[in-house]
């Protein structure tokens, strides 16, 4: 019988790790006393991208490889890849640098990505980094209208992307992005698409020596969107100082050591792929492998082993969609380097954690945290017992709680365990986020008595190991990606045949929730083939692939409350077969409005 436990023992590691000693490191910890990444910046400010990449392309890992791209266009054979050592991509950011200087780009400024992994992606994060400019990544299978809302939200005055992605979903909304002066193409040349310019252009004129702008702890840094229950995208920003976050969770939850080749597979158009794709690695002077290519799982398998990844970071989709393909797969392949896998961004079951132990020889440790928090915050990590099933403990500068939410707006911590309630953090680690920009009571409301509340339901058992629960809102989790109902109603509600949508998240065996779409039509238009057609198009085109929904079912009347809320919680639990609940604020009438 499978115990319901994974026991770690010294003798089974194969490299000592960074944190062996829970209790004591814990009790040790300050954020005051960790090493300061951007010792020897020149005015003794900090950096992200300076503690990233300069302090290694002027010390012995220069020569060091640290981004190595596998190419999208790597045949059966074998892959094809493409190394920058950190010197090299010191070149190639301060370059940028210079280009954005000459743009009359400066500090504060907004920075946007809209591309695939690729070379020119890591570069603009880091020269617009070093430039002291705010980078805001977005992910390049948005459709126009979440890539509106946040050029728009973020106030963007750069955006550097591709030609097909600006020809397909910005040329067109370009005239109401007033304050979008600068549009970058990375693969023309200047003059060759009107309004825009060619980043390789501008970059072989630009020189490749560009100090460092002057920037602090507490300068803007980082801009994440992130969805909630209503209202527009949040967008959360982050400051430079999270460097250290990003230092001490690659140290703790990654166990990076100098000589890795580390994997994280998340895209950096959200925020896994930017602290621990982009930034983290760097910190670490490790090499990071870049896959260029969507998911494949024969691919997958072959990058883990001819790579020889030895530190994997991936997600719960991505793994059960490998066991989906079959244990043959797998079989066909070694990872004798790989020591650690950890995964994050939705529930990972216990069967995908005996999975990895199976078919890769080592169990998946799953880890816990949100764009808010900017950084891993609950973790298993290598040395530790894994609880299959839960998201483990929190890291050494993290406090963690549960707590109840009255009606009359308090809290109170729960402090006896295996009890359901609100995953809370104190706040004062470096990564959290200091705004929900133009929105500051958004941002005050979730801070109450002193904590941050995550939105997430929990319980800790009585060894200190958290378990998620659910999410205490409505935004739905699919394929990792976090998506607000609110923004996909509203792209369907602008569809002529409808009258109101409610969207919600059902559960799904492989990407854990999918987008459903329940629909009133107005008078005149039949709830036929032709009108879900036609809607289905309507919302892909609008919100692109990764947010439309996959499945829209038409009904007659959709619950409201008394104040005229749509009721997303009844639709889930009618969906579900499950108890209704409380309906007493329902309105009773049925129809819809
Ligand atoms: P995001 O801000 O897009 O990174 O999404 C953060 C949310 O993803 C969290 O608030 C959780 O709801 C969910 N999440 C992240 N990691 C885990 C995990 N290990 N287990 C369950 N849910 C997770």
């Amino acid at each position: 019988m499978m115990s319901a436990l994974i026991r770690k023992r010294p003798q089974d590691w194969r490299v000592r790790p960074n944190f062996t000693d829970y209790d004591d490191t814990r009790a040790d910890f300050s954020w005051g006393s960790v090493p300061r990444v951007c010792d020897g910046m020149p005015g003794g400010g900090c950096n992200i991208a300076y503690a990233a990449v300069d302090r290694h392309a002027r010390g012995p890992a220069a020569a060091h490889t640290a981004l190595r791209f596998v190419s999208a266009d790597s045949a059966d054979e074998g892959l094809v890849t493409r190394d920058l050592t950190y010197a090299e991509l010191a070149g190639l950011t301060m370059r940028f640098t210079n280009v954005l200087r000459s743009l009359g780009v400066g500090k504060g400024d907004r920075v946007f990505t809209f591309m695939n992994r690729c070379p020119e992606l890591y570069v603009t994060i880091l020269g617009a980094l070093r430039n002291g400019s705010v980078v805001c990544p977005l992910f390049s299978a948005f459709g126009p209208e979440p890539v509106e809302t946040r050029l728009a939200l973020g106030q963007a005055q750069v955006l550097v992307t591709t030609r097909a992605l600006y020809e397909r979903k910005v040329a067109a909304i370009r005239d109401r992005l007033p304050s979008l002066e600068h549009v970058v193409l990375i693969d023309v040349d200047d003059g060759e698409q009107p309004g825009t310019q060619g980043f390789w252009t501008s970059m072989g004129a630009a020189s490749d020596h560009a100090p460092v702008t002057h920037t602090t702890a507490d300068d803007p840094a980082l801009l994440h969107f992130t969805s909630g229950t209503t209202g527009t995208p949040k967008g959360a920003l982050h400051v430079h100082g999270a460097a250290a976050m990003h230092y001490v969770t690659g140290l703790y939850a990654l166990d990076l050591h100098a000589d890795d080749i580390y994997w994280c597979t998340a895209d950096p158009g959200w925020v896994t792929g930017m602290s621990y794709g982009v930034i983290a690695p760097l910190l670490h002077g490790v090499t990071s492998v870049v896959d260029e290519a969507d998911f494949d799982a024969q691919r997958w398998y072959r990058i883990l082993d001819a790579q020889a990844v030895t530190v994997w970071y991936t997600a719960p989709t991505a793994l059960r969609m490998l066991i989906k393909a079959g244990p043959e797969l797998a079989a066909a392949h070694r990872f004798p380097r790989l020591r650690f896998v950890a995964s994050v961004g939705e529930p990972l079951n216990a069967e995908a954690v005996w999975w990895g132990e199976r078919v890769l020889g080592l169990p998946i440790h799953d880890n816990w945290w949100q764009t808010e928090t900017g950084g891993i915050m609950i973790a298993n990590t290598p040395a530790f017992d894994v609880k299959p099933g839960s998201m483990g403990r929190p890291l050494p500068g993290v406090d963690a709680c549960v707590i109840r939410r009255h009606d009359d707006g308090t809290i109170s911590v729960i402090d006896e365990p295996d009890v359901e309630g609100e995953l809370a953090l104190t706040p004062g680690w470096p990564s959290m986020f200091r705004a929900y920009i133009n929105a500051e009571e958004r941002y005050r409301d979730c801070f109450v008595d002193g904590l941050y509340l995550t939105g997430d339901l929990v319980r800790r058992d009585a060894d200190g190991y958290f378990w998620f629960v659910g999410r205490a809102d409505d935004v739905i989790k699919s394929a990792g990606h976090l998506i607000g109902p609110f923004e996909v109603e509203n792209a369907l509600t602008d569809h002529p045949a409808v009258a109101e949508a409610a969207v919600i998240g059902v559960p799904d065996p492989t990407v854990g929730e999918v987008v459903k779409a329940f629909v009133t039509l107005k008078d005149g238009f039949p709830a036929d083939e032709d009108t879900m057609r036609s809607l289905m198009a309507h919302a892909r085109r609008r919100l692109g692939a990764a947010v439309a929904p996959k499945i829209i079912e038409f009904t007659d009347a959709l619950p409201h409350t008394r104040s005229g809320k749509i009721m997303r919680r009844l639709l889930k639990a009618r969906e579900l077969g499950l108890p209704e609940g409380d309906t007493s604020t329902m309105e009773t009438t049925g129809a819809a409005s």
